[in-house]
């Protein structure tokens, strides 16, 4: 997506060879008109698909999950990373070591949100080893619900998790695909640009 990546290169800041802070436009500050834009690509993308619902994780994954659920008209569920005192029946739960907390965080969600019958679209913002997607994953087949596929805003195509998903036969479909962080500079996978 031409105007996610056009932002990557003027907002975003390499902070070394494998991290990208985006936190003028995702991560902290938020664009709408941008993560509306996203959720009109991500829509676009899974058209083919019979999405019922969407699922991300707390708190970056929410805004352009929200907008992806504006257009599909679905509703949007996101994992908590914090036991939540009001969040106590019928739990799934999985584990994830994030990228760049190097920390395990146990992530929950509450059953009474997904059926055996929901085909689920799991949107994040970034993808690196693919943990926090992987756990996601898990949490909707727990609930005996399908994967319809994994929409991402930035994946780190040098990284090994879209790789690690893609041959679990998960369709992944990622609006910026960066090849390389190196030297402080952010390099695109060329057939991105379109
Ligand atoms: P993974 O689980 O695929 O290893 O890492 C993805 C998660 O780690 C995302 O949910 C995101 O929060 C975080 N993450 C991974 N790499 C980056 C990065 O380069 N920049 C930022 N801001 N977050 C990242």
């Amino acid at each position: 997506m031409k105007a996610l990546e056009q932002r990557i290169i003027e907002a975003g800041k390499v902070l070394g060879p494998t991290v990208l802070k985006v936190d003028s436009f995702l991560n902290h500050q938020i664009d709408p008109q941008l993560m509306y834009e996203m959720g009109k690509e991500f829509s676009y993308l899974f058209r083919e698909e019979k999405i019922t619902k969407i699922l991300t994780i707390e708190s970056s994954g929410i805004a352009p999950a929200v907008m992806a659920g504006l257009q599909m008209n679905v509703p949007v569920i996101f994992a908590r990373k914090r036991k939540s005192l009001t969040l106590t029946d019928n739990l799934l739960t999985a584990h994830v070591y994030s990228f760049t907390k190097k920390e395990t965080n146990e992530i929950s969600v509450s059953g009474s949100f997904l059926n055996h019958d929901d085909s689920i679209l799991i949107i994040d913002d970034f993808l690196a080893n693919g943990e926090a997607a992987l756990a996601l994953a898990k949490i909707v087949e727990d609930a005996g619900a399908s994967v319809a596929g994994i929409g991402i805003v930035i994946e780190k195509a040098f990284q090994n998790g879209g790789k690690k998903l893609r041959e679990k036969g998960f369709k992944v479909e990622s609006l910026a695909r960066i090849s390389s962080l190196e030297n402080g500079q952010v390099e695109f996978l060329s057939n991105e640009l379109e």
